[in-house]
């Protein structure tokens, strides 16, 4: 009987545990992953995972393999392939978010009482999540502390090889009626095709996410640091969906970070790492917290006389607002799935404290937008930006977009590519289109709209909201 290997958000195979030691059981691999709606959110992240089954599907062809495809409950789905294959073994990569840990933890249970041995291996992670504690043994809630514990906790090693030799077991009959062909599930946007700018953006796969990480490590890591908050310059190593989608691991990218950190780069090696850093902080805070994408963790702020204000979302979420900074920030998102660092920093800031709209329609929107969404990063970052969470910026710091556009990016290229209405404005109005007079203005601003709200009266109004709410 075959030995099963459950992807689930780690399609790869160099430096994936559950595979590599799936191969060493000495019975063929029955490689398979789920389509199951209970774990497959947003549909920018439908589009990419489409890309990520096609790319495993053809590495494991070219070694005579399969990925085969289901769809439906995880839990039934499991019960049936190991019904129909009599298999002895399955192997699978943890996953970390609530729901997908209690579907893994009814598996095991029940296949543990048929006498089925479950094998799971870290997932996507440098560290599990629950492993990094304060000296009393609770969650971090402030980052520093955290990321030395990370990293003293962390033992690198060399990254798995991909395995070599697999040899695949074919899917039984009774299983190949219920095998699914994904082409066949709405992965893919059809009509409108709203996914043509990703298409142009992103290859999903692991081939790509290497030749991403080498093409980043060839550049270098000191001008990372110095000039990863410019978005014109476009300088961070664009892996977020890689890793998201466990196309590469943290500990291969820690282990290339490493290699190449020379004296030169150390400063820019170390911000680089911190970066995977916070990445690994929001788990381990989505581990303490399952609601932490729903609930306050100050909660001081539900309170919070947020603004139902439909139109103002709209101008928002459609790039809109009149401020070119947070424009061309939601453009870049609608277009490629992505958005720069800087740029997600701002809107989130301006559609909290701006608009005063509840950060939770951001944490939504960014998370059917985004092909990099996941649900610990997108939470962590929303409720840090509003400054409802643990070791958040402070509700009274409100980001200026004129000046983060003129501080971040001067020359107003990041805007002039996504804004092409201002392509042409000269540089002394790129941040501040309504400044220009009507000659050079208007006509130049082809139909771009004036600011929705005022920067000062907004301000005023976000900090009078949070005043009276700490009067209370
Ligand atoms: P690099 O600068 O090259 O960083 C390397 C890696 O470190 C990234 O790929 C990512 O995995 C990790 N990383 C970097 N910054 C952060 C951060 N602030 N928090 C957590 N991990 C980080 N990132 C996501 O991966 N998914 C999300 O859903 C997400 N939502 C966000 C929402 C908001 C409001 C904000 C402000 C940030 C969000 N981020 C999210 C974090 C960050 O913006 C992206 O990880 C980063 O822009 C990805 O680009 P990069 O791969 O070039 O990053």
């Amino acid at each position: 009987s075959p030995a099963l290997v459950w992807f689930r958000e780690d399609f790869r195979l160099a430096d994936n545990a559950a595979l590599s030691d799936a191969s060493r059981c000495g019975a063929p691999l029955l490689c398979f992953t789920i389509l199951d709606d209970a774990h497959i959110q947003g549909a920018a992240v439908r589009w990419w995972l489409d890309g990520a089954l096609h790319a495993l599907n053809a590495q494991l062809q070219a070694r005579g393999g399969k990925l085969h495809v289901f769809r439906g409950k995880s839990e039934l789905i499991v019960r049936e392939i190991v019904q129909k294959t009599g298999a002895q073994s399955i192997f699978w990569n943890r996953r970390y978010d609530l729901p997908g840990r209690q579907t893994d933890a009814a598996i095991k249970a029940e296949l543990k009482n048929n006498g089925i041995a479950v094998h799971s291996h870290i997932g996507a992670l440098l560290n599990e999540p629950w492993t990094v504690k304060t000296r009393s043994g609770a969650p971090f809630q402030v980052f520093k502390p955290f990321w030395r514990e990370a990293r003293e906790l962390f033992l690198p090693r060399s990254p798995l090889a991909v395995p070599s030799g697999l040899t695949f077991a074919s899917l039984p009959a009774a299983l190949s009626e219920v095998c699914f062909n994904p082409d066949n599930y709405s992965l893919r946007p059809d009509c409108p095709d709203w996914a043509v700018g990703l298409r142009e953006t992103w290859i999903p796969g692991e081939e790509e996410a290497h030749a991403l990480l080498d093409s980043f490590m060839s550049r270098d890591l000191t001008a990372y640091a110095t000039s990863r908050d410019f978005p014109g310059e476009n300088t961070s190593s664009h892996l977020s969906p890689y890793l998201r989608f466990g196309h590469i691991t943290p500990a291969q990218v820690w282990h290339a970070v490493e290699e190449k950190a020379h004296r030169d780069s150390e400063a820019g090696a170390a911000k680089f790492l911190a970066e995977l850093g916070w990445r690994e902080f929001a788990w381990s805070l989505l581990f303490a917290h399952d609601d932490l994408a729903t609930r306050n963790l100050r909660p001081a702020f539900d309170a919070m006389p947020w603004r139902k204000d439909g139109r103002a979302l709209k101008a928002w979420q459609t790039g809109r607002t009149g401020y070119p900074l947070v424009d061309a920030g939601m453009r870049e998102l609608w277009h490629t799935g992505w958005m720069h660092n800087r740029v997600r920093m701002v809107v989130a800031s301006f559609l909290v404290k701006h608009l005063l709209i509840d950060w939770r329609e951001g944490e939504r929107w960014f998370a059917d937008t985004l092909v990099d969404y996941d649900p610990a990063s997108n939470a962590m970052n929303w409720q840090w930006n509003a400054g409802t969470g643990v070791e958040s910026a402070p509700y009274f710091r409100v980001m200026n977009p004129v000046l983060q556009s003129q501080k971040f990016d001067p020359k107003g290229v990041y805007i002039r590519r996504w804004v092409p209405e201002l392509a042409s404005l000269p540089d002394e109005f790129i941040h501040t289109p309504w400044e220009a007079g009507e000659t050079s203005g208007n006509e130049s601003r082809q139909g771009y709209p004036s600011p929705i709200v005022d920067h000062r009266e907004a301000r005023d109004r976000a900090l009078a909201a949070w005043r009276d709410l700490r009067a209370d």
